[in-house]
Parts: structure tokens; C-alpha cells; sequence
């Protein structure tokens, strides 16, 4: 079957043949946006439109606001115990599971992503982090605190509380739609808050499939609207709306930037998860072709649509030349295909646009000087399609080096003097993620501390739990993602003394 008919195929299965065109949910219910103007959703692995999601801007943003804010001051919800909303968010994870099928195939026709990431990642991992987030909606608490007022008279009880920041807006990119969704829906809702998501316009299917879940869960109508459109209106408006007292962003570091410009103009509080640059240390005494693979797996896994993605490893020399041939050849045996093959391992980039900046990096690491070692091009006339890509001979100063890249594209760089190695991976404007690959515990645990990053992976990359926080340093970004410390950044302090 070719890649057309696949994803006919699938459309009629997730009902886009019969309702190509949907609104935004706002208070619970199907809503055209008020412009009446709409964006394409386009299959990247044949170009071809699957559905037309609204095209909104501030109006339909000051709707959903304006549900969720009524929402979150009403009697019903701030009536809601924490076990009620841990009992929803359950269900919610139980919905996302038993739609497993139409989920999982609504993101690959949406961002051409394999069937199988869709639903390891976006729908089985997202379903459990719901499932986690619903277990800390009952685990929020303040401290009691002993005092030292030295006020004479009463006696003194001093004690913190947790309480929901209010009405949230979660902006989220294309990589992985419902997962990242997720990431800032569940610990939103866990605190206690209600939350307007704009999804990225390439991808905005599954979250609006997800609110419809969340009514059915339980949820009151307004506690998740979802508003599509793209990010210079409709998430600009949702990031400069004075109701809004938390944004919490993925995304790349440029509108970052702006968002959180936005947000301390209202004084929000905000999350940003930024791009990256992410570098992978391998030491000589590491097993080649254990480090080739993980460093495959840490650029080529969502062809390199990851922000966490290892794009620059600095191998040790004693076994440069073994992980540059053995990575080559894990690059070059990957079956390219769409998302639906089931024998595809490596799908297409996210669309048009994003396939031609990353070539525009590739075609210009090749004009300044670097060494290609496999890949560098097109897989195909059609679809959005670019080989893994391997690069030697990448100078420090290159762009290549140095930017962001959000595609199949590593650069692989020898170096002699573990100093060395430790210079160049901090030597980047990013800190996101970053891996060693050694059995030596005692060089592992004397690079970790000195790695400008986020996360650090040990013999492993690109590596998530739902309890341990995500986020960066630098350009990066600012707060965390997952476990505890998501949720609380969902909720205010407040500090109460009382005279008894
Ligand atoms: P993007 O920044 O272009 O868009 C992200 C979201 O922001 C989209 O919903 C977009 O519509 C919206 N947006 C764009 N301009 C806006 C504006 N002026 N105001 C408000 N919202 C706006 O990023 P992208 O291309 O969708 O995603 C790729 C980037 O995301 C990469 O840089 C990647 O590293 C980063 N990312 C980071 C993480 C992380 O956890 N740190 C995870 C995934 C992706």
C-alpha cells in the first residue's frame, strides 16, 4: 500500500472524512472561531489536508478565558475535594488508554510520528503521567512552622498552604502534541486550577480530542477549553490576557522569550521549556557499539524532533573512528516510511516548513566546512523526508555546532583530554540535557557536577520519568516539567499567622 492510501485509510478511521472541520472547545462545547477563518492540518508524510482546525485570535482566547475564569470561581469547583479531582483525572487516564487507537493515529496523520511512538509516547506514557499528576491532587500540603514572634500576649500559629494559582494557559509545540499537553493539563488541574491550551496550529487534533475526554471524565465545562490558532494571535493573546496567572510554555527559545516578557508584564508566573543542544560525552573506556547505538537513539529517535536530542557527541579518540562507522551504519539501516508502515523505524519531519530549515542547516554545515559521513539529504521526492545525518570535522564556531537544529543531524567530534570534552559541551547558549557514556564510576560522577544541564543521563539519553523534574538552564528555559515540582508550580504559597 502506498503512503497515500495508508493514510486515507486511516482518516476514515479517526471520522475526518466525515467532519473534516472542527472548532475550538470553549465551555464545553464545539465553537467556531469567531473570524470564521481556518488552517490546514496537513499529513507530512504525503502533503496532503487532513482537517481544518480555527485560525483564532483574540476573541475566541478571551472566550475561553473567560469560561475558564468563571469556572474556577465558581461554588462547584472550588466545592471539588482533591479526591474528586485525583477520582477525574483517573478516568481521564483510563479514556486516553481506551482510545488508544484513534489517538495514536490522529498524531500520525497530524505530525507524521511512527504509530508506535504515538502510542508508547503521546498516548501510553501520556496516560500514565496523568495517572501520576492524579495521585499528587490528594498530596499537595503545606508546613506547620515553628515561630519566633516575639509579639507579647497571644500565643502565636504560623503554617503554609497550597493553593491554586488560578486560571492557567498552556502553550505547547508539534513534537509531541498530547504528551507535552499533558505535561501542563494534568498537574494544572491536580492543583486545582482550570486551564485554556493552545495547541501548536500544525498539531492541534488530539488536544482538542483530549477536552472532549476530559468532559467526559467528569470535568465541569471550562476547566479545559482549548483554543487553536497559531502563536503571533491567538498565543500571543492568551499569553498578554491579564486573567491568565500562569503560563506554562514548550517551545523554542525565541518565543520564550516573548512569553515570558508577556507574563511578568502581568506578573504570572511562568514555566518556559525551551530548545537545546544537547551534547553526549562518550569516554574510551566505553563499550563503541553500545555508545553508537545510544547515540543513535539520542539523535535519530522522532528524527531528531526531540528537544532533549544528543546532536552533539564528543567521543573519546581511542574509539572515535568505531562510534563514527558503527553510528554511520545504524543511520543507514534505519527503514525510512511513513508512520504508518509498521516496518518503518525513522518517519518524516513534521512538515514542509520544517523540512527546508533543516536542510538549510545541512546544505550550510556542508558550505562552511564540515564532513559529511552519511545522510544529507532528501529520502524521498515526495513527503517530508530527510535521511539521518551524520556529520565529522564540525568546528566549535559552525552553526551547525551551535544551533538548534530540531532534526535527524548529529555532529560527532573526537577529543583527547576529558577537560576538553567537558569545555565544549558546556560551550553552547542551551542546558538542557546532556549523557555520559563510561563504566568508570569515579570519571561519571566527577563530569556529572560539571555539566551545564538540566538532566544528565548515564550510559543511556533521551530517557523521561513522570517523577523526576524536566527542564532547563541558560536558554533553556526557566521551572520544570514533571514530578513534583510541576504540580507545585501550580499553586500559590500563602502564609497564614495566627494570634490564638
Ligand atoms: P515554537 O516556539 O515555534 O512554537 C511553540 C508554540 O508556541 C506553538 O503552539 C506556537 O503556535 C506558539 N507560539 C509561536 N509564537 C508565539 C508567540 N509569539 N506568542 C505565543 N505563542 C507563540 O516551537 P515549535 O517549532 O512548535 O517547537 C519546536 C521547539 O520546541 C524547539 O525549539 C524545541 O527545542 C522546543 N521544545 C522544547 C521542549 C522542552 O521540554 N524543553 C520540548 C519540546 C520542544
Amino acid at each position: 500500500m502506498n503512503l497515500r492510501d495508508l493514510s486515507i485509510e486511516h482518516l476514515g478511521q479517526v471520522g475526518l472524512l466525515a467532519q473534516r472541520r472542527r472548532g475550538n472547545h470553549i465551555d464545553g462545547r464545539e465553537e467556531a472561531p469567531v473570524s470564521g477563518s481556518y488552517l490546514p492540518v496537513v499529513d507530512p508524510a504525503t502533503e496532503m489536508t487532513v482537517a481544518e482546525a480555527p485560525d483564532s485570535d483574540a476573541a475566541d482566547v478571551n472566550a475561553a478565558v473567560a469560561s475558564a475564569r468563571r469556572t474556577f470561581e465558581s461554588a462547584a469547583w472550588k466545592s471539588l475535594r482533591p479526591a474528586d479531582r485525583e477520582r477525574m483525572l483517573y478516568t481521564l487516564s483510563t479514556l486516553i488508554e481506551s482510545h488508544a487507537d484513534e489517538l495514536s493515529a490522529l498524531e500520525t496523520l497530524q505530525s507524521g510520528k511512527l504509530r508506535g511512538i504515538a502510542r508508547m509516547v503521546d498516548v501510553g506514557a501520556g496516560a500514565e503521567f496523568v495517572r501520576y499528576m492524579a495521585g499528587w491532587a490528594t498530596k499537595l500540603e503545606g508546613q506547620t512552622l515553628d515561630n519566633s514572634i516575639g509579639i507579647p500576649g497571644p500565643q502565636w500559629v504560623t503554617y503554609t498552604r497550597r493553593e491554586p494559582v488560578g486560571v492557567v494557559g498552556a502553550i505547547v509545540p508539534w513534537n509531541f502534541p498530547l504528551a507535552i499537553a499533558l505535561w501542563k493539563v494534568a498537574p494544572a488541574l491536580a492543583a486545582g486550577c482550570t486551564v485554556v491550551l493552545k495547541p501548536s496550529e500544525e498539531t492541534p487534533l488530539t488536544a482538542l480530542r483530549l477536552a472532549e475526554l476530559a468532559i467526559e471524565a467528569g470535568f465541569p465545562p471550562g476547566a479545559l477549553n482549548v483554543v487553536c490558532g497559531r502563536g503571533a494571535t491567538a498565543g500571543a493573546a492568551l499569553a498578554a490576557h491579564p486573567d491568565i496567572r500562569k503560563i506554562s510554555f514548550t517551545g523554542s527559545t525565541g518565543v520564550g522569550r516573548l512569553i515570558g516578557h508577556a507574563a511578568v508584564d502581568n506578573m504570572a508566573r511562568f514555566t518556559l521549556e525551551l530548545g537545546g543542544k544537547s551534547p553526549l560525552i562518550v569516554l574510551d573506556d566505553a563499550d563503541p557499539a553500545a555508545a553508537a547505538q545510544g547515540a543513535a537513539n539520542g539523535i535519530f529517535f522522532h528524527q531528531g524532533q526531540v528537544c532533549t536530542a544528543g546532536s552533539r557527541v564528543y567521543v573519546q579518540r581511542g574509539i572515535f573512528d568505531k562510534v563514527v562507522s558503527q553510528l554511520a551504519q545504524v543511520a543507514e539501516g534505519l527503514h525510512i516510511g511513513s508512520g504508518f508502515d509498521p516496518q518503518a523505524q525513522f518517519g518524516p519531519l513534521v512538515s514542509r516548513r520544517h523540512m527546508d530549515r533543516v536542510m538549510a542547516h545541512i546544505d550550510g554545515a556542508v558550505a562552511e566546512g564540515a564532513t559529511l559521513v552519511t545522510g544529507g539529504g532528501r529520502a524521498f521526492d515526495g513527503g517530508c523526508f530527510v535521511k539521518p545525518t551524520v556529520f565529522v570535522d564540525a568546528k566549535p564556531s559552525m552553526r551547525i555546532v551551535r544551533e538548534e537544529v530540531f532534526g535527524p543531524v548529529a555532529t560527532i567530534v573526537p577529543f583527547d583530554d576529558v577537560e576538553d570534552a567537558i569545555r565544549m559541551a558546556n560551550d553552547s547558549a542551551y542546558g538542557l540535557a546532556a549523557s555520559v557514556w563510561s563504566n568508570s564510576l569515579s570519571a561519571v560522577h566527577r563530569i556529572v557536577p560539571r555539566l551545564q544541564a538540566g538532566v544528565v543521563w548515564v550510559n543511556a539519553h533521551n530517557v523521561l520519568d513522570n517523577a523526576l523534574p524536566l527542564g532547563g538552564v541558560k536558554q533553556s528555559g526557566y521551572g520544570r516539567d514533571l514530578g513534583r515540582a510541576a504540580v507545585e508550580s501550580f499553586t500559590e504559597l500563602k502564609s497564614v499567622c495566627m494570634a490564638v
